[in-house]
C-alpha cells in the first residue's frame, strides 16, 4: 500500500469504485477515460511500479492479470471479435499511473497509433 497512489486506494475501497473483478490477487474496474467502447482496467492488489519492476516470484501475479482480462473480454461480449491488452511501462511508454495496470480495451475494430513522439 502506497498512501499516495490513486490505485491503492481503489484497492483499498477508499475511492468507491465499481469492481468489476476481485481476488486475491488482482481487482479490475473500468477506465474513467475510456479511449474504447470497453476499458477496463486489471491491476494488482500490491503496490508495484512497473512492470520492470516485477521479480521471478511475482509471475503468478503476471499471469493472472492476463487471464482476468481474457475472462472479462468473455463477459464483456468482445472476446470473438477480439481486442487488445496493454501495458504501458515508465516514461518513454507512456505510464501515468506508478501502480501496473493492464488494459483491456475492446468493444469494436480499434485504430493503431504508435510511434516516436
Ligand atoms: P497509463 O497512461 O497507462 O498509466 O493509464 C492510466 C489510466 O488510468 C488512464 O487510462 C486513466 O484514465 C486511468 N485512471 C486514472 N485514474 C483513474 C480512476 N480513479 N479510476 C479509473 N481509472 C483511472
Ligand atoms: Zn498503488
Amino acid at each position: 500500500m502506497n498512501n499516495k497512489c490513486i490505485f491503492c486506494k481503489i484497492v483499498n475501497k477508499e475511492i468507491p469504485t465499481k469492481i468489476l473483478h476481485e481476488d486475491d490477487l488482482v481487482i479490475a474496474f473500468a477506465d474513467i477515460k475510456p479511449i474504447a467502447p470497453l476499458h477496463i482496467l486489471i491491476i494488482p492488489k500490491e503496490h508495484i511500479e512497473k512492470i520492470t519492476d516485477l521479480n521471478e516470484n511475482q509471475e503468478m501475479l503476471a499471469g493472472r492479470m492476463i487471464m482476468v482480462a481474457k475472462k472479462l473480454a468473455e463477459e464483456h461480449g468482445t472476446a470473438e471479435g477480439g481486442y487488445k491488452l496493454l501495458f504501458r511501462v515508465g516514461r518513454d511508454g507512456g505510464q501515468e499511473v506508478p501502480h501496473i495496470h493492464l488494459h483491456l480495451l475492446g468493444g469494436g475494430p480499434l485504430k493503431e497509433i504508435i510511434g516516436p513522439r
